[in-house]
């Protein structure tokens, strides 16, 4: 396991799209990066069964298997990978320390990497039918496996009734379960949502479960009514859930300015140089807005550019 003795160009901090884009970006520029795989090596998408709008899949592509592929092509390269759970962090230009439990990675420069994940609901068959049977947090990398089928999103922000509002291509009908009388999402969101006729507002209303059939896969939804205490049961095939991200950074906290969700703040110049000299960051961790496994990797080439010019002015 490299450790203190051990000097790195480069440490990644993530192995997602961000993190894996970025890994062979530096290693084909010889910067012999260390990768540093958290708790689900991979990153979000190995939880998808299959992903259709990665360009250059015409057939998809398991979500498993596209990470793999990535982890092989920065292997090829020279990136080193690690395996472990990084709980606080030393910023200092040019000479950074990652500490885990039982050890500390230096490294020169830094990317930080480390996505995402969906904030989750905690009731009764989710995380049992999440991934592949019926639970998703992600319409535009599931929505069409639903079509001509009803379904519900939860939630009431923009990223709820965007998700909703993309349903409607394909699915009969979406439910939108919300907690409250009113949307937290923009008006214009909001207009959109309550003027679609495909979309039927469940309003304040909270999921007590998600229920499956015989085979294990999504069959109906148990809501329960604040204002009137009754439950209701919506058969239905598909759960997306948009009760927000949490960003993955609060090892950075006091490190590195982080906007009130947790969220990273790059440079107002740039979507992936940080405050500090040679740290930077891309895919999900800095993004809230697109959170997209293609604008990941887009930010992971461009953080791996911006280390190499980086390390070029160090000497
Ligand atoms: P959000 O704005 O934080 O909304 C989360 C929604 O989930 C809220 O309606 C909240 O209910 C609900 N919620 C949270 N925890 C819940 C729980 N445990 N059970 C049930 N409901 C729960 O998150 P977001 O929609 O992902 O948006 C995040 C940011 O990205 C926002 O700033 C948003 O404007 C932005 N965004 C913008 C766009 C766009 O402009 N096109 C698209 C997506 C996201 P309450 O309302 O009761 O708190």
């Amino acid at each position: 396991m490299p450790s203190e003795s051990e000097s790195n160009n480069v440490i990644i901090l993530g192995s997602g799209c961000a993190g894996l884009t970025a890994a062979i970006y530096t290693a084909r520029a010889n910067l012999n990066p260390l990768v540093i795989e958290g708790v689900l090596p991979g990153g979000q998408l190995t939880t998808t069964s299959e992903v259709e709008n990665f360009p250059g899949f015409p057939e998809g592509i398991d979500g498993f298997m596209l990470m793999d592929n990535l982890r092989k092509q920065a292997t090829r390269f020279g990136a080193r990978f690690v395996s472990d759970v990084i709980t606080s962090v030393e910023l200092t230009p040019g000479n950074n320390t990652l500490r885990s439990e039982n050890a500390s990675y230096p490294a020169k420069a830094l990317i930080v990497a480390t996505g995402a994940s969906p904030r989750m609901l905690g009731v009764p068959g989710e995380k049992e039918m999440y991934g592949g049977k019926g639970v998703t947090t992600c319409a535009t990398c599931d929505g069409a496996f639903y079509r001509d089928r009803d379904v519900a999103v939860i939630g009431g922000g923009d990223s709820a009734c965007e998700e909703a509002l993309f349903l409607t291509r394909f699915c009969s009908k979406v439910y939108l379960v919300h907690r409250r009388d009113e949307l937290r999402a923009s008006k214009i969101m909001a207009d959109r949502v309550l003027s679609n006729p495909k979309i039927e507002m469940v309003w304040n209303s909270t999921v007590q479960s998600i229920n499956p059939d015989d085979q294990g896969f999504v069959s109906s939804l148990t809501t329960l009514d604040k204002t009137t205490g009754k439950s209701r049961q919506i058969t239905l095939q598909g759960v997306f859930i948009a009760i927000g991200h949490i960003p993955n950074s609060s090892a950075f906290k006091g490190q590195l300015p982080l906007d009130d969700e947790g969220y990273f703040i790059p440079e107002s110049h740039s979507q992936v140089r940080t405050a500090k000299a040679g740290v930077f960051v891309a895919g999900d961790c800095a993004d809230h807005h697109y959170r997209q496994a293609i604008t990941a990797a887009g930010m992971g080439c461009q953080a791996a550019i911006e280390t190499e010019r980086w390390l070029s002015t160090q000497g």
